[in-house]
């Protein structure tokens, strides 16, 4: 989900039991995805752009499933399922941008990424939808591949959020 701190990190990281505060370090210190050919990916992330500038659902959500299944299989990490849906779920809290659900009963993990704002229905800049793809990933990775007991917003998670954007459509 998109991530913020209602608490300062400081607070937030205090309130943490000491087993989860150990899987917080761990994951602060984690600042890069390092993948082996990122080259190779970057036209997949084209083709999501211009699927998404195109406003073609489904050849968005298959670019997004290919360039996904590209990271995993490049860190060696279990594959995930993309779904690319039209609007973005709204509630008072504000809109949802991305979904993580783990793996469940046999079904893969999903990553659930929308095309349009709830409330202008606009599409989405590609920047904000590729990042948005990543954040769920880097939830995915963090139990899948880091081996992480718990996916938390630290530091170091935005910055392999990151890592994994300018390796491949920054
Ligand atoms: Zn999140």
């Amino acid at each position: 989900m998109a991530g913020f701190f209602s608490l300062s990190p400081f607070d937030y990281y205090h309130r943490l039991s000491p087993k989860l505060q150990r899987v917080y370090r761990r994951s602060d210190e984690l600042t890069e995805v390092p993948l082996p050919s990122a080259s190779t990916l970057r036209p997949l992330a084209l083709s999501a752009a211009e699927a998404l500038a195109e406003d073609r659902q489904r050849a968005l959500e298959t670019a997004c499933q290919k360039l996904v299944d590209g990271i995993n299989e490049q860190l060696g990490a279990p594959p995930a399922k993309v779904r690319v849906l039209a609007k973005r779920p709204s509630r008072t809290w504000g809109e949802l941008h991305g979904l993580y659900e783990p793996p469940d009963d046999g079904r893969p993990a999903r990553l659930t990424v929308w095309m349009r704002t709830a409330q202008r229905r606009q599409i989405v800049a590609f920047k904000a939808f590729i990042r948005t793809l990543f954040h769920e990933l880097c939830h995915h990775l963090d139990y899948e591949h880091f081996g992480l007991a718990d996916s938390l917003h630290t530091e170091g998670f935005f910055k392999r959020e990151s890592s994994l954007f300018h390796q491949i459509a920054g």
